[in-house]
């Protein structure tokens, strides 16, 4: 029986002795009870999340443009990754940019997009071309 229970039953015995002072301090016992078990399950809930992060933290290795993790063939997105801690895996889509339409990586997340590096090194020429 957990702590939360257990505080119930008692509290239940005490009332039957109709004791003012008794009731108001088992009242306040209970809340004790109820705000520690749910402290323990927040910080329950953020050692399960840092765990998950060490572990990705462990696993993902950085090949640019991405981080990889071995034995999964999709590419992570470094931004969040970076950012927010957050294994995000990218998709691979068109983007209409302007009147050009590329094959891009995209994150779902945070909407940035990855260009394959020809098309990159392409974009940087053409952009660069006219100084
Ligand atoms: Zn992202």
């Amino acid at each position: 029986m957990g702590a939360v229970e257990n505080v119930k039953e008692v509290a239940d015995l005490i009332r039957k002795f109709n004791d003012i002072d008794l009731n108001r301090r088992i009242v306040n016992l209970e809340n004790e009870v109820l705000d520690l078990s749910r402290d323990k399950r927040r910080l329950e809930e953020k050692v399960e999340e840092l765990e998950r992060t060490l572990k990705l933290r462990k696993d993902l290795y950085f090949y640019e443009p991405f981080y990889w993790m071995k034995g999964d063939t999709t590419p992570y997105c470094p931004r969040c990754w970076e950012a927010q801690n957050a294994a995000v895996h990218v998709t691979f889509g068109h983007d209409n940019n302007g009147n050009q339409a590329y094959s891009a990586w995209q994150c779902p997340s945070c909407q940035q997009h990855y260009y394959p590096k020809e098309l990159r090194q392409y974009l940087i020429a053409s952009a660069t071309q006219g100084r």
